[in-house]
């Protein structure tokens, strides 16, 4: 019903040579000075050729990137509002040891929710004992891609969305990795209506970007994530 996994994988294997961090927004000029002082890290040599901040892209661009030195791989910053606009995205974060995580994040090295390495299905959960990484659930990170999907359909950096949809359908969810339960509405009706694959995509998008408020003359985005619910717990 949508681009096959093929496409996912051959996305991944041409894009994800990146370190993505995701920050708010208040936070940009903090993150940029902290990569430009670290000496494994050099600026971009020519933003007009690299493929990061290409125009070609089918993703949508950071706001930020720096290349490591002697390598292919990227580190890149994303505006919250950008990215995960619909969850709520504080400074507490950056000392996360000290911070109650919300229940829709976790850390990186989290044995217990995160899986092991498994051949084919990346790198699994990060070492503990390193740097505190927070990761959104998987079903935050599939929320994210429908919204950026119905936002972007149409677009070059819309592209991507969909077969990552299909590649946490097939590699997480398939594999008992996905909280479905967890997912808000109208985004579990959406996503159970996918994975039947009782519609044509068209017309799936067209409705989804309608539920989110997202189709000209619907006026903003009003329904409210479960989520936001959880702030301050
Ligand atoms: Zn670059």
């Amino acid at each position: 019903m949508y681009p096959s996994i093929n496409d996912a994988t051959e996305y991944e294997l041409t894009h994800s040579k990146s370190i993505d961090f995701v920050i708010p927004d208040g936070c940009l000029g903090t993150g940029i000075e902290v990569l430009t002082h670290l000496s494994s890290l050099a600026p971009c040599p020519d933003l007009k050729v690299c493929p990061v901040s290409s125009p070609q892209r089918q993703t949508p661009p950071p706001t930020f990137h720096i290349h490591v030195k002697d390598s292919e791989v990227t580190v890149s910053l994303y505006l919250q509002s950008e990215t995960l606009w619909f969850m709520p995205l504080d400074r507490s974060f950056a000392s996360p040891k000290e911070v109650k995580l919300p229940s829709f994040f976790v850390f990186a090295s989290d044995q217990t929710v995160l899986p092991p390495w498994r051949p084919g299905r990346g790198s699994g959960f990060f070492k503990p004992g390193q740097y505190p990484v927070i990761v959104p659930k998987s079903h935050v990170l599939l929320e994210a891609f429908m919204r950026l999907h119905a936002r972007d359909s149409g677009k070059r950096i819309g592209v991507f969305a969909m077969p990552m949809i299909g590649y946490i359908e097939e590699y997480v969810d398939e594999d008992g990795f996905l909280e479905t339960e967890q997912l808000s509405e109208p985004l579990a009706t959406f996503y159970k209506e996918l994975r039947e694959g009782g519609k044509p995509v068209r017309q799936w998008t067209e409705e989804l970007k309608e539920a989110l408020g997202l189709l000209e003359n619907s006026g903003l985005e009003s329904e409210t994530s479960s989520l936001s619910s959880e702030l301050g717990e």
